[in-house]
Formats: C-alpha cells, structure tokens, sequence
C-alpha cells in the first residue's frame, strides 16, 4: 500500500494528482494520491507528524515550501545538497529523506524537445527553487552562464553561490533595455503574465524579447499558457508540462521502487481533455 500526497499552497490547478494516480494504476500498486493545501510553512511539522503516524510512504512539496521543508527532514540526498530546495521528501526507517527531481524533469524536457542550450543566451525570469532546477540542468548540458531576472538581488546572489562555476548576470526588470538578445526564454516565476501588473514588467523589456528561437514557460495551465501567449513570433513554444511528468516520475521511483511507464503525449491528453 502507497499512500502519496503533494503539500503546497495554492494547489488548484495541479495536475500531480492525476499523474500518480495513474502512475499507481499503470504499476498495479494499491494507494492514492491526496493534495494537502498549506499555506503556512509553520504548519508542516504538524502535518509531516501526522503523515508519518499514518504511514505516508512519501509527498511531493511545492511553492511555498520548498525551501522551508529542509528544516523539517532528516536527511537530504545531494540534489538537495547543491540546489537548497526540494520538491520530494520520502519516509525512510530513519525519518523523512528530500529530494530534488525538478532538475532531472527540466533536463528530460530539454533533451525531449531537442533544445540545445551550450553557447545561447538563456534568459531565466525567476530566481527561486524552480529557476535553480533549471540553471543546474542548462550548467549540466553545456551553458555557461544566464541572465536571471528577478524582482530583488539578494536571490540571484544566492544562486551565484550554488554555481560559481557559471556568468549568472542578473537584470531587473526594466534593466532588461540595455541587456543583449536572447535565444532562450525561460519563465520560472509563479507570476499571473496576464495580469496588468506582470504585463508591465514584461513590456519593460521588450525590444529584447521579442526574437527568441524557444520560449519556455514552467506553468502548464492553461496549456497555451499567458506568458507564451506573449510570443506570436517564436519559432518553438513549450509550457512546463513534459517537466511536470519527467520529475513527476522520478519522486514516484523513489516512493514506489519502480519506474512507471508512461507517454508523456497520452497523458498530456487525459490532462487537458482533448
Ligand atoms: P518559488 O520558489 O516560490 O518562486 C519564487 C520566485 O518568485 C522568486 O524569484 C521571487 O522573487 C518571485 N516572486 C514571488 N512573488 C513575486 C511578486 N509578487 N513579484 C515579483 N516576483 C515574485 O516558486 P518555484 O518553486 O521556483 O516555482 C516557480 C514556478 O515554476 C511556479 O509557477 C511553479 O508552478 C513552476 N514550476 C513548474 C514545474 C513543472 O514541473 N512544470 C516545476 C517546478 C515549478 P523575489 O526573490 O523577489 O521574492
């Protein structure tokens, strides 16, 4: 018997419950899969405690806590180590162990989507957990260095320290005007792009966003997402989704002891309806 969760806040829209589920059936596992809303960080040792008593074999952790998780595991495996958030805490014999698998979903959806990233100008919007996943994916594959925009500094100095081995430029927004152009956009804020407020900052920097080859956009609902909405132009649009079901099935192997198998075009179909 598995019994799964995600804990995160909001978890309206996400699609990890039909995902495990599936993945529970296509296994042949008995267990479920149960979305635990938190918005408070200070509420999850109550419920880390309380799944333990019942025996939860392992959740997954969203925003806003996949920092704020790390004080309350036991151990952390070294995804965890280099990037400081996970999105994966499974219960060992010796307690709650987190992981990162964002990295390895970002990664699979590059390679799937035949996106080559050595030697392009990548600019990153967002500088939390999810924009750590995706430098250390793009660091794995070759590039040298990101532009990271992001609302404060004190963040994309945080990552400096993760990967002093890449040029982590940082621009506001507004500082994207005198930036360079880019052959890759990657959007990993939790940011509403059609809401005046962000459609602001974005149209801060237009002259140079309009001419990116790939776009990328880490949200997944809808599946023509606002923020790719914004390119008419591009040559390749991707949302989030193929991530989503990459990283999704790395948590299940470590909850689970198998790899589920699965396409990630059919389930992109039960997932939008079509
Ligand atoms: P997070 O750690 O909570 O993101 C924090 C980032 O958002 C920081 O850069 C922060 O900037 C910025 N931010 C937050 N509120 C802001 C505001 N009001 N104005 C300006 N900036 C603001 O979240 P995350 O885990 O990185 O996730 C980011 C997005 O990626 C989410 O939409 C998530 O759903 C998506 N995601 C998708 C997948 C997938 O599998 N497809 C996986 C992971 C994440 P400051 O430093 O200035 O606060």
């Amino acid at each position: 018997m598995k019994n799964l969760g995600i804990i995160g806040w909001p978890l309206d829209g996400s699609l990890s419950p039909l995902l495990h589920s599936r993945f529970l059936s296509q296994a042949g596992i008995n267990g479920g899969y149960t979305a635990f809303e938190i918005k408070e960080s200070m509420e999850l040792p109550i419920l880390l405690h309380f799944l333990e008593r019942f025996k939860f074999s392992g959740l997954n952790v969203t925003s806003p806590h996949k920092q704020a998780i790390l004080s309350h595991v036991q151990d952390v495996d070294d995804s965890v180590r280099l990037l400081g958030a996970a999105n994966t805490v499974a219960l060992t014999k010796n307690g709650w162990k987190a992981y990162n698998t964002d990295s390895y979903g970002f990664g699979r959806q590059l390679d799937a989507d035949g996106i080559e990233v050595a030697g392009k100008n990548i600019l990153i919007f967002g500088a939390g957990g999810a924009a750590r996943a995706v430098v250390q994916a793009c660091r794995e594959r070759g590039a040298g260095g990101v532009t990271v925009v992001n609302r404060t500094l004190p963040r994309v100095e945080q990552m400096r320290a993760i990967f002093p081995d890449m040029t982590l430029s940082y621009s506001s927004f507004e500082g994207l005007k005198e930036a360079g152009l880019f052959d890759i956009l990657i959007n990993a804020l939790p940011a509403d792009w059609s809401n005046s407020i962000w459609l602001d900052r974005f149209w801060a920097g237009k002259e140079k966003l309009f001419s990116p080859a790939v776009v990328i956009d880490l949200q997944y609902m809808p599946r023509s997402t606002p923020f790719l909405n914004l390119f008419s132009n591009a040559a390749k649009k991707y949302n989030g989704f193929t991530m989503l079901v990459e990283q999704a099935a790395m948590s299940f192997g470590i909850w689970c002891g198998v790899r589920p198998e699965y396409s990630v075009k059919e389930l992109e179909l039960a997932a939008y309806k079509e």
